[in-house]
């Protein structure tokens, strides 16, 4: 396991971070997120985003056109049609609906009464977070809201969750509003707080959750600068813990057992043989004991996911049939995979993983548990899970793209791209298992995971946008699958 930095080591590390870096700021209202996200963006020279005020704007917008906001549909015309800007303002940002400064009209008790009932809506989420989206595609931001670490950008450089007790949020939030001039009851404000996180953390659209990788912040003892100092230390745990992760590949490749090096060397050239492109950075070699967690649609990805790795032994769970005869069983053997058996949940099986995981060794894991259809991952069983919260081993995520359609010289109309994510670390996990039962811990890693493959399917498609062909494999596929089996497994 890692060793965490510690805060000496960390107030050493340097605050800089990447011009297109997102951080993302969850939590609940009044944990602090608005001046943490504001100073933590001047501090790091990055926009500040405050997605709440988005939704708010729309809010408003509906009131103000007298629409029901349990009426998702009118929300949406509403939205579709809004040119909706936000400018960082001197306190709070700047909003700016369909031409008109909202910036204060967006905070009142009415609005504050029915947002959480707009912001429920699919639909209207779907379409803010491709709003959002599009902010950090023009740069760096720091992005407050409710689900930007878990939905918006599973990816983010750095995740943050505050949090406070609620006497503490509703506080802060009387103090606000007093200096707003707005007339206000403390116990009232406790009430409207309590009220709106039941239903932020309740809805079944993207709910308020602290997202696993998340650094979980309590902020109800904090002072406005001890909160700002803790978020800057918890953005640079990441790069403090990859700048001591070792990328090199030739020390790597020198350290390997001669019998990895046979195999590496006897499956590249077939990569090579079929158009195989690596995309991103390929995996560590430190910090040994990673998961490497990869999409799976063809039959060829685990040799051809495991050729790229070259970095270490790389151990595989493998399904109990392919050690059958007893030349395939040698062969499996001697590649150091692990049976599974994949009716039902093999214990065996992953309890030889977590201790292979446990020595140092890396495990290449297909968390769908089974080959899944192009263009839609998941679902995500729950071996990944289970695995990461025994080992706490960081996982490695990787889409595999194009394995489908393999040819000799590599395929013009098919892209074979085997993409590489960052290190993922569940820095929440103790937090998590504090509140919820494993299983429930278990689903929120698999929600996350299938977030980030998305996303890495999103990067691949927009470095490569799908072709003709790749879509018509999809959707025949889909169409062939359906018939097949109509609760959607190919395997
Ligand atoms: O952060 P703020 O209190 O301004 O957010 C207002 C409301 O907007 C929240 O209570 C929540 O219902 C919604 N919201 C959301 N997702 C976000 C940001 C805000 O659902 N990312």
């Amino acid at each position: 396991m890692e060793r965490l930095p510690s805060v000496v080591e960390l107030r050493a590390a340097s605050d800089a971070v990447p011009a297109d870096a997102v951080v993302a700021i969850d939590g609940p209202a009044g944990s602090g997120k608005s001046t943490t996200a504001r100073a933590l963006a001047r501090r790091l020279q990055l926009v500040y985003v405050d997605t709440g005020a988005m939704y708010r704007a729309l809010t408003r917008a509906a009131l103000e056109a007298a629409a029901d906001p349990a009426d998702e549909a009118a929300l949406c015309r509403l939205l579709d049609g809004a040119d909706l800007r936000l400018r960082p303002g001197d306190k709070e940002a700047q909003v700016v609906w369909n031409g008109r400064d909202v910036s204060q009209a967006i905070r009142t008790p009415a609005v504050d009464a029915a947002v959480s009932a707009v912001s429920a809506h699919g639909e209207v989420r779907r379409r803010m977070v491709e709003r959002q989206r599009e902010f950090a595609r023009r740069g760096g931001v720091v992005m407050e809201g409710r689900d930007i670490g878990s939905v918006v950008f599973p990816l983010a450089t750095a995740k943050l969750y505050l949090d406070a007790t609620l006497s503490a949020r509703a506080e802060r939030r009387w103090r606000q509003q007093r200096e707003r001039g707005q007339a206000a009851e403390r116990e009232a404000v406790q009430r409207d707080l309590a009220e709106r996180d039941r239903l932020d953390s309740g809805r079944a659209e993207s709910p308020l959750a602290i997202s696993p990788d998340a650094l979980v912040i309590d902020t109800s003892r904090l002072s406005l600068e001890q909160q700002i100092e803790e978020a800057a230390l918890a953005c640079r745990i990441n790069p403090w813990l990859d700048a001591r992760v070792d990328w090199d590949a030739a020390r790597a490749w020198r350290a390997l057992p001669a019998k990895y090096r046979l195999f590496y060397n006897a499956v590249a050239p077939v990569g090579a043989l079929v158009g195989l492109r690596v995309a991103g950075r390929p995996a560590p070699t430190v910090p040994p004991g990673v998961i490497l967690a990869s999409n799976h649609i063809s039959w060829f990805d685990p040799p051809l996911v495991g050729s790229t790795f070259r970095r270490g032994p790389v151990r595989t769970l493998a399904k109990r049939e392919l050690f059958a005869g007893p030349i395939a069983r040698a062969f499996f053997r001697w590649l150091d995979a692990i049976p599974i058996d994949r009716r039902g949940y093999d214990a065996a099986a992953f309890a030889a993983a977590g201790a292979a995981l446990a020595a140092g060794q890396n495990l290449l894991l297909f968390p769908e548990g089974t080959r899944r259809r192009i263009g839609e991952p998941g679902p995500i069983k729950g071996g990944l899970g289970i695995l990461a919260q025994e080992t706490r081993a960081p996982i490695l995520p990787i889409f595999v793209r194009g394995t489908r359609a393999l040819a000799f010289g590599g395929n013009p109309q098919s892209p074979l791209e085997i993409r590489y994510g960052p290190l993922v670390r569940l820095h929440a996990l103790d937090r998590l298992l504090r509140d919820h039962d494993r299983r429930e811990v278990t689903e929120r890693i698999g929600a996350l995971f299938l977030g980030i493959l998305r996303e890495l399917e999103a990067r691949s498609y927009a470095a490569t946008p799908e072709s003709e062909y790749e879509r018509r494999l999809r959707l025949a596929q889909g169409r062939r699958d359906r018939r097949r089996n109509p609760f959607g497994e190919t395997g």
